[in-house]
């Protein structure tokens, strides 16, 4: 067939790829359900994006997963509150983090990380967060 032309196939659905490019040019809000919201996203991880099916980026000898990844743990698990990660980002930032939407951290959602971090830092959480309120969001 010459390049640009389509052969209909059938008049039932639309063809997967079309539903693609529409989900994407659209963004989340046309996402109907986690395979619409993997879409979006070209059926990689959010966070790392490792490629649905292929090696995974990171762990060349497993396939890539895709999982339902909470962008804010304190919130229900909803498709407006999900980000596709692969299984190791969802098992590494686990419920410690908020995400953005584009699969990045924004915010630390448990003590976890906190009681992990090095003494230093540890100390200045402490003395931030005992300081006057104004001063919890200097630098
Ligand atoms: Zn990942």
């Amino acid at each position: 067939m010459k390049p640009g032309w389509h052969l209909l196939v059938t008049t039932e659905s639309p063809k997967p790829t079309y539903i693609y490019k529409a989900l994407k040019r659209i963004g989340r809000v046309g996402a109907q359900d986690f395979e619409d919201l993997k879409a979006v996203y070209d059926f990689r991880c959010a966070t790392c994006g490792s490629e649905e099916g292929k090696p995974h980026r990171f762990e060349r000898d497993k396939k890539t997963v895709l999982h339902r990844g909470h962008m804010n743990p304190e919130s229900r698990m909803t498709l407006e509150n999900i980000i596709p990660q692969c299984e190791m980002c969802n098992a590494v930032y686990s419920d410690d983090f908020v995400f953005d939407d584009k699969g990045r951290t924004i915010a630390v959602a448990s003590l976890r990380p906190v009681l992990k971090a090095s003494k230093r830092l540890k100390e200045e959480i402490l003395r931030r967060l005992s300081s006057s309120p104004e001063d919890h969001f200097a630098d």
